[in-house]
Order: structure tokens, then sequence, then C-alpha cells
């Protein structure tokens, strides 16, 4: 008995759901975000609203944007986080490390990390990400590619796109 309390079992839990890391608890002083430039991981303040990539140095936008109404903007590109609230409306290009849409979105999405469309949620066009993940009540229309660690691709086929 002593020789397996070594070896404990991992309990079978949805390991997709533990994502932070020991070090990243309760840090929230400091964000760890994939350069959408070079790929590369890095480290920022997280109250910081730009940096520069240290492994690219290119110049990247960090603010976290969360869009509660009809969105004016055709483009966004940030290493934070975007959230379209149930209200929230946006059509255009948008890039960042996770998204999370309860509202509207129409156009492209290039998230970093992840994105979540809620039951409230309704997506139409063009996804890429790492982890996707789509509540049954939500409305997905056009396609996804989700890449893996292993650098292997799963393409997610949506709804038709309305003409
Ligand atoms: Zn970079």
């Amino acid at each position: 008995m002593a020789q397996a309390s070594n070896h404990p079992r991992l309990p079978m839990i949805p390991w997709g759901d533990v994502r932070r890391r020991p070090e990243d608890r309760g840090s929230s002083s400091v964000m760890e975000i994939d350069c959408p430039l070079c790929g590369q991981a890095l480290k920022v303040p997280a109250r910081a609203i730009n940096t520069r990539c240290t492994h690219c140095h290119k110049h990247l936008y960090l603010e976290n944007i969360v869009i509660t109404d009809l969105s004016g903007r055709t483009r966004i590109n940030t290493c934070g986080d975007v959230v379209i609230e149930a209200a929230g409306r946006f059509s255009g290009e948008l890039q960042a490390t996770s998204v999370h849409i309860s509202g509207r979105m129409l156009g492209s999405l290039v998230a970093t990390r992840s994105v979540t469309i809620t039951r409230s949620g309704k997506f139409a066009g063009v996804i890429a990400t790492r982890e996707l993940q789509i509540a049954p009540d939500a409305v997905f229309q056009g396609e996804a590619f989700v890449l893996h660690e292993d650098g292997t691709v799963t393409h997610v086929q949506g709804e038709p796109l309305e003409a």
C-alpha cells in the first residue's frame, strides 16, 4: 500500500477545465499571453494596456474589451480578452487572447487561447482558435479551425451562412 501512495492515481475529472498552473494562481499582477504576431509566450503586467513583445519586439495592445451594445468598431486587435455581452453587437475583424460571445458577432475571429459562444450567443463567420466551446443553444454559422498543441487542426463546420 505504501508503494501505491507514491503513485497516486489522478482522479477522472474534466482536465480540459484545469488550465491554470500553480504559479498563475492568485497572481493577478502578471498575465501570460501569446504574442499574436510571433506566437511566443510572454508575461506582462496585468494592468498594462500596451507592451512590446520581448521576442519579436512588435507593439502589442493589451486592453480587455467589453462590448455592451452596438460597437462602432470594425477592427479590434488586442492581446487582452474580449467579452461581447448579450446586448453587444460587433461585426468586423477581431483578434484577441480569449473571446466570450453572449451577444452577436459577424466576421472573422482569431483568439490565441479560446472562444466561447454561450447559449445566447450568435456567431457568423470564421473562427481560428486553440479551444472552442459552443453552448448547445448557441448559433454558429460558418466554420472554425481549432489548432491543437501537436500542430493538428480540427475543422468545425457550423450552419450555413445566411445570404
Ligand atoms: Zn512577438
